[in-house]
């Protein structure tokens, strides 16, 4: 049997015709239907048969009666009719002037057999007569209909997450393939051109108690490394005797604010650079003051060789090592701050309280080395100098016989000079915490470059946020240069990035070795000093964590074990609490993602410190 579309194909060939709606019979209402709807008015017993004046949905329905109107009649009234539900076909070879009855009605059951089927409802007129059918027909093709319109969509949906899955894809190898074309240039320059000046260069930081000397020291290496001339010199001694400060000359070298000279104290990290025949060095003089801490950090979260100024003066030695003194926070921040070798410079052995004496010399090393040892410095990496900064003794030249005969080692500079290379590898993924950002004829970042080496034109990504952006151009210190390798203060003029969207804390990476952005590490953890009234570290103890150049809120979460001091092994009972001395392992979340390295991997970018109410209270690494 044909279906209905093959009817309507025929009945175009055959003119076949189309039924208005309005030529439908509708059934007689039912006796039935009458009798129940006097009696009962409970629909649900009505019986399909007897339900109230409905259009008989039935096959039967859209087929005309041929007792009132022939076949052909009706076929002629339904072409062109758009307003019927279904084409009811009628053949155009029914004879106007049959009139028998039986082969009639045998048509009309053929007919209706038909307009079932183009109904989907099959069967004859008879099977679908009840409502209740009907409705689920209906139901059902909707369901149907509605089934296959989510199919579509889902499958639309698919089409495009694939479409976009491949976009991706490209994009991550175009990436992946502009990062390698980068880096086979990078290592070509290395190779041929070096970073331009092959001395190592080594980040110095001046840490020690206020008034130890160290800008004074600082000063003085400017001086004699031929970085300030002589009238500079006189024209600040002069400056220094009108604010009755006379000694502080030197000191003005580095201190170069107006607040720092009139209270003759360094309030940010004073920068200079001076280099002899085997290395360069920047000196970071990190500010002494108890209240500039958070600066000496960033002075120290940049260096690789701490330099720690102890006053041997009478009376400052003690002060400065004692209780409250800062010679002890900042030796222990510098080291958890990634500097593990330390030079100490003993100062102003000039001054007539010590006037370069062996003996007091000899107790402060002997007082020092045990804490030091304690902080975590091998007595390998630690070395001893007597100096005068104010006189310049030791420094660049060793010390006369005459004026110290007993000391046999180097000077300052030698013992800088002599010190291992440090062990940077230019193959390592390219890592350069964000330490300041201005703007400058462009967008200007700033940082120490930790791991790998970078070149201009490179493509970089700034992370947490993975924000490309490209090398524009670059200054090793105030120079500006093609590459530039690990352990270089960096300045760079990148693009592709808005200024506003950088910030210190970032990290500069390598655009296929990105670093670990978290917002919760799980650490080792070792408790300096708690303060007074906040004695007890446990869960929900909120501070601040200072990591390479990020500050940021920090809430312990969980105490995960408390560790013996002495054998660094976990105790067995469950740990509640830790306190000041404790060492322990502690879950803590950040209160935006950062970037944060395993310290075995970077240790500068892996260790960190935590800080409450201007005091470090603990210092950590992450596993
Ligand atoms: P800082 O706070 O550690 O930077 O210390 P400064 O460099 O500002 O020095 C503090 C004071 O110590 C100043 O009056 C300096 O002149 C003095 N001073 C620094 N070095 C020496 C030294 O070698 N000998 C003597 N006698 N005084 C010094």
């Amino acid at each position: 049997m044909s279906d209905l579309f093959d009817l309507m194909d025929d009945g175009k060939k055959n003119k076949k015709k189309m039924m208005p709606i309005d030529a439908y019979e509708r059934p007689p209402p039912s006796q039935n239907w009458q009798q129940n709807n006097n009696t009962n008015t409970n629909t649900n017993q009505l019986s399909s048969q007897s339900k109230p004046f409905e259009f008989k949905k039935t096959a039967e329905a859209f087929v005309p009666s041929t007792n009132s109107r022939t076949l052909a009649e009706v076929a002629n009234d339904c072409e062109g009719s758009t307003s019927v539900v279904c084409a009811a076909v009628v053949d155009d070879d029914v004879d106007d002037n049959n009139n028998d009855e039986g082969e009639d009605e045998e048509k009309r059951h053929a007919l209706t057999a038909k307009v079932a089927k183009s109904l989907s409802i099959g069967g004859t007129a008879s099977d679908f007569t009840s409502t209740d059918q009907q409705q689920q027909i209906i139901a059902n093709s909707n369901n149907e209909q509605k089934l296959k319109e989510e199919q579509e969509r889902k499958q639309e949906k698919e089409e495009m997450k694939q479409k976009q899955e491949e976009q991706k894809r490209a994009r991550e190898q175009e990436r992946k393939q502009e990062a390698e074309r980068e880096e086979k240039l990078l290592m070509e320059e290395l190779e041929k051109n070096g970073s331009g000046d092959e001395r190592e260069h080594l980040n110095l930081v001046f840490i020690g108690h206020v008034d130890a000397g160290k800008s004074t020291i600082g000063g003085q290496i400017l001086y004699l490394s031929g970085q300030v001339d002589q009238r500079v010199i006189e024209k600040y001694e002069k400056e220094a005797k009108d604010k009755n400060r006379d000694s502080w000359y030197m000191a003005y070298i580095m201190d170069t604010s107006e607040e720092e000279r009139a209270k003759g104290k360094t309030v940010e990290v004073g920068k200079a650079h001076f280099a002899t025949d085997k290395k360069r060095y920047t000196v970071l003089d990190a500010p002494g003051h108890k209240n500039y801490v958070p600066n000496m950090i960033a002075g120290a979260a940049q260096a690789d060789v701490g330099v720690l100024v102890i006053a041997a003066r009478k009376g400052e030695f003690e002060t400065g090592f004692e209780k409250g003194g800062q010679t002890r926070e900042h030796a222990q921040l510098a080291k958890t701050l990634g500097v593990t070798k330390l030079v100490v410079v003993v100062n102003k052995m000039d001054d007539p309280s010590v006037m370069w004496d062996k003996k007091r010399f000899d107790e402060v090393y002997t007082k020092l080395i045990p804490f030091l040892k304690a902080c975590g410095y091998k007595e390998k990496d630690i070395t001893f100098v007597p100096i005068s900064g104010l006189k310049g003794t030791n420094l660049k030249d060793v010390v006369s016989k005459e004026e110290c005969a007993w000391y046999t080692g180097k000077s300052f500079f030698a013992t800088l000079d002599d010190l291992e290379p440090m062990d940077r590898d230019p193959n390592a993924p390219f890592r350069m915490p964000v330490m300041d950002k201005y703007s400058e004829m462009g967008c200007m970042i700033m940082g120490k470059t930790e791991s790998g080496a970078c070149r201009v034109g490179q493509k970089l990504t700034l992370m947490p946020g993975k924000i490309d952006c490209k090398i524009e151009k670059l200054w090793r210190d105030e120079d500006e240069c093609n590459v530039c390798k690990a352990g270089e203060n960096v300045r760079m003029k990148i693009t592709g990035v808005d200024e506003k969207d950088i910030h210190a804390g970032m990290l500069l990476s390598h655009p296929l070795k990105l670093p670990y952005v978290t917002q919760e590490i799980e650490c080792q953890l070792a408790i300096v000093e708690l303060l007074d009234h906040k004695s007890i570290f446990s869960t929900g103890y909120n501070c601040i964590i200072h990591i390479h150049s990020v500050t940021e809120e920090i809430e312990v979460k969980k105490l995960i074990s408390e560790m013996d001091p002495k054998t660094r092994q976990p105790k067995l009972t469950k740990c509640k609490y830790l306190k000041s001395g404790s060492i322990g392992v502690v879950r803590i979340s950040i209160a935006t993602p950062i970037c944060v390295e395993k310290f075995s991997d970077i240790p500068q970018l892996g260790r960190f410190t935590l800080r409450d109410e201007g005091k470090t209270i603990a210092i950590g690494v992450r596993f």
